[in-house]
């Protein structure tokens, strides 16, 4: 943590004031770091007490032109002024201008508006459970290690116990298999499977993306059997790979040896998303592909605050900012050098880090076992390296008990991915 101005002696202390109103009033359903932020400017966040730290977690993959971006600012108060919200009995322009936005960066389809990825989710689930309907078709199949969101839908949908313990019975209609495994997905198959679901990099479950090889496997196994083939973007879309949908990045990767290339006309059939997509303003909405863009018939979805104008309106700012500065160009260009970064670092301290994963700017930092710094603790070693970078001031998140994650904001200027990587790799060596 730098000091960058001196803290008024009246905010010293405000840390442990805001703590403990959590501990006293807010459910106390995260584990939290130590840090009560109360601004942000660009890549940065700044605490209670003035220190600041570059923020490469950006909100979980959220704030993707970074805090406070003048051009976000400008969209909300020029929205807000004129219309916050109607509802959904109406039709709004920037609504209608958004979803024309997001399924020309897809593909023929259509657009439904909500508030988070978990809701953007659970429309896909009635999507498919739609589609399946009439043939009493309903089963969903999601990977190992997925993550999907937290409503009862979506943890049943998520491939880890840990999301799962203490809520049973789950919602039935979900069954999980091996990710990266077309031959797994094929003997999964049931008469009652409707659809299958992935993310094109799995996050929450330590950044591991789809190999190429199994999104051709994958298209073609759901063509065969008459199956929706879902993707969940929530994370990993919006530009984040370096291209609009990580599938689409994905897709450039040459395949394997002796395996089938991946069609240029490749699509999923449904894919959500959300964190990016307002910027810090809280939005999610799902595209489906024709021709079952109308399965979900009036009267048959809906949320209250999905596709306001004022969201739509940031939303669609935040598309207009990533074209003009070429973010995706960016995302690819910083996301390899950061890459290359953390290899070297994988390279020079293996006893401290084992590997680094992604692609473009969702990259994870994969911790060698046994560290014996993190032996003491019972904090797991991804939390206890994160609380490192912190009181060196960067922020990280984890993933799993041994990956961290750098989700940093799409704009991030060269010269703070060399700070962060500096940093990082001061506190590697001093775990070496
Ligand atoms: C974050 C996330 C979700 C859940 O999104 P919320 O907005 O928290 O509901 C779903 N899927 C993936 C891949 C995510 O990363």
């Amino acid at each position: 943590m730098k000091e960058i101005f001196q803290s008024p002696p009246l905010i010293q202390n405000q840390f442990a004031t805001i703590r403990a109103l959590f501990d006293k009033n807010v459910v106390p359903s995260y584990g939290r770091f130590d840090l009560a932020l109360s601004r942000g400017a660009g890549s940065y966040v700044f605490d209670t007490a003035g220190g600041r730290y570059l923020d490469l977690g950006a909100g979980i993959a959220v704030c993707c032109l970074g805090h406070a971006h003048p051009d976000i600012l400008a969209a909300l108060a020029e929205q807000s002024q004129k219309l916050m919200h109607v509802s959904n009995l109406y039709y709004t322009e920037p609504q209608g201008r958004l979803a024309a936005e997001l399924a020309g960066r897809i593909g023929a389809g259509k657009v439904f508006f909500c508030n988070s990825g978990a809701e953007a989710n659970e429309g896909l689930f009635k999507v498919a459970r739609k589609f399946g309907h009439d043939q009493g078709r309903f089963e969903i199949l999601t990977a190992v290690n997925s993550f999907h969101g937290r409503t009862l839908a979506g943890i049943a949908a998520t491939g880890q116990d840990k999301a799962k313990k203490g809520f049973g019975p789950m919602t039935a209609g979900f069954r999980h298999i091996p990710f990266n495994d077309v031959a797994a997905a094929r003997a999964a198959i049931s008469p009652a499977t409707a659809a299958i679901l992935i993310e094109g990099v799995q996050g929450e479950g330590g950044v591991t993306p789809a190999t190429p090889d199994y999104l051709a496997g994958l298209r073609a196994l759901c063509d065969e059997k008459n199956l929706l083939l879902l993707m969940d973007g929530v994370q990993d879309g919006h530009y984040r790979t370096g291209r609009f949908q990580s599938f689409q990045r994905i897709l450039e990767i040459p395949p394997a040896e002796g395996a089938l290339p991946l069609p240029d006309d490749f699509l999923p059939d449904g894919l959500s998303m959300a964190k990016s997509l307002g910027g810090g303003f809280p939005m999610g909405a799902f595209w489906v592909r024709e021709p079952y863009a109308d399965l979900l018939e009036p009267g048959t979805h809906a949320s209250t605050f999905g596709g306001t104008p004022l969201a739509c309106a940031v939303g669609l700012k935040i598309l207009e900012v990533i074209e003009r500065e070429d973010l995706a160009g960016r995302a690819r260009k910083l996301g390899t050098w950061l890459k290359n970064e953390l290899l070297r670092l994988a390279e020079l301290y293996p006893a401290v880090v084992s590997d680094a994963r992604g692609m473009g700017l969702m990259l994870g930092l994969e911790l060698a076992e046994n560290i014996p710094a993190f032996a003491r603790s019972r904090q797991s070693p991804a939390v206890q390296f994160a609380n490192r970078l912190q009181a060196s001031g960067v922020l990280v998140i984890p993933a799993g008990t041994r990956t961290v994650r750098l989700l940093p904001p799409l704009n991030l200027k060269p010269q703070e991915a060399g700070e962060g990587i500096s940093l990082i790799e001061e506190c590697v060596k001093a775990l070496a």
